[in-house]
């Protein structure tokens, strides 16, 4: 991958606070990548260092090859969105719009054909005279957008840009940010602590966790293929059953539960026979018949409790060792409590977590 945006082994103390540590962390051009962590994993914190509002405590920064740690902010050619919108308010939408590019020293013709662009491309033509103080919040944060892209920032940062936005318009916003970037190829890293919006968007998601990267990769390996319990339990929902890993064969483990049962699951490098790990089971990938069937693995279990949810059924399952969510499609027909049933996966829809 060619390295666009590269943080080479950055850290950050505030005072005795060490909020990033020794984070290394590389971007393509053209890349969409999400910070995706809890609240104070230190997303916000890698992301103005990123664009010279903070400076590393050690490490470097390299934007296309050059280490850009000394650069001043409006020398690094970035456009930056926050959750809040920061418009000026005495502007017009226009005016806001245009702000960056007056900044640079471009000229009125050439201005207001860009701002035009601008004003298409966030679908808000009609409002270029109103002020901020008239619109909605989200189309306060679509000329926050625009006036992010106007000037075509070599990258874009931005900050859980639709955390004020109700769930609808979040969705929408979502899918016109996606859409910008691939129409425009554009560099784009993006903070949230939703995992479902990073899903959503990205290309690579990074997973934080106190500071550090747990884990990146695309949406589906980071759903499929967790790599640590944090991750596992962060991105989606997962069953989460101790067990022993009792052999290892290529990709694949068996596992001993407690209760003697054994499961055959998908593994990674780095574990060992004897090892004690979590099996992370996604509740969808469980499906639950009366009779025992053919699937490789499969769990004696007891109903306790299933529930409508519109879209899916979940269903609370017990057996003499652990408790395990399942969910079902919606055609599913009913489970009722105290029903035997078996709760059967495949190897790949389980994975191994050394603890
Ligand atoms: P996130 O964006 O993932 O929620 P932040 O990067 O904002 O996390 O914060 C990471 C940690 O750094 C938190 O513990 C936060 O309290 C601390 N922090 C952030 N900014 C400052 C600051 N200016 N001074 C001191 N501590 C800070
Ligand atoms: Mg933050």
């Amino acid at each position: 991958m060619a390295e666009f945006i590269k943080f080479d082994r950055i850290t950050k103390f505030y005072g005795p606070l060490c909020v990033v540590e020794n984070l290394d962390l590389s971007i393509a051009k053209g890349e969409f990548v999400s910070l995706l962590g809890p609240s104070g994993s230190g997303k916000t914190t890698l992301l103005m260092m990123l664009a010279g509002f903070e400076q590393a405590t050690s490490g470097k920064i390299l934007l296309d090859g050059a280490a850009i740690n000394d650069l001043p902010t409006h020398k690094r050619d970035m456009g930056v969105v926050f959750q809040s919108y920061a418009l000026f308010p005495h502007m017009t939408v226009g005016e806001n719009i245009a702000f960056p590019l007056q900044m640079r020293g471009i000229d009125k013709a050439e201005t207001a054909a860009r701002v035009k662009q601008a004003l298409d491309m966030v679908q808000l033509s009609a409002l270029a005279d109103r002020r901020p103080s008239q619109l909605s919040g989200g189309q306060q944060q679509r000329v926050a957008l625009a006036r992010a892209l106007v000037f075509e920032p070599r990258v874009v940062l931005m900050d859980e840009p639709l955390g004020a936005l109700d769930k609808q318009l979040r969705e929408q916003m979502q899918l016109d940010i996606r859409d910008l970037h691939r129409r425009l190829g554009l560099t784009i890293v993006f903070v949230t602590h939703d995992q479902s919006e990073a899903l959503t968007m990205s290309d690579r998601v990074a997973v934080f966790n106190k500071g550090k990267i747990e884990q990146i990769g695309t949406p589906r390996e980071v759903y499929d293929e967790p790599a640590t319990r944090f991750v596992a339990e962060f991105i989606g929902e997962t069953n989460l059953v101790e067990g022993v890993v009792e052999a290892i064969d290529g990709r694949e483990a068996t596992v001993r539960l407690p209760n003697g049962a054994h499961i055959v699951s998908a593994v990674s490098d780095g574990v060992a026979a004897g090892q004690p790990v979590y099996l992370s089971i996604r509740p969808e990938r469980i499906d639950l018949a009366e009779a025992r069937g053919e699937a490789r693995n499969v769990l004696e279990t007891e109903v306790t409790d299933s529930v409508y949810q519109g879209d899916h059924l979940r269903v609370q399952l017990q057996n003499d060792a652990h408790p395990l969510i399942a969910k079902l499609g919606r055609r599913s027909r009913e489970f009722a409590p105290g029903t035997k049933v078996f709760a059967a996966f495949s190897a790949g829809d389980c994975r191994v977590i050394a603890p």
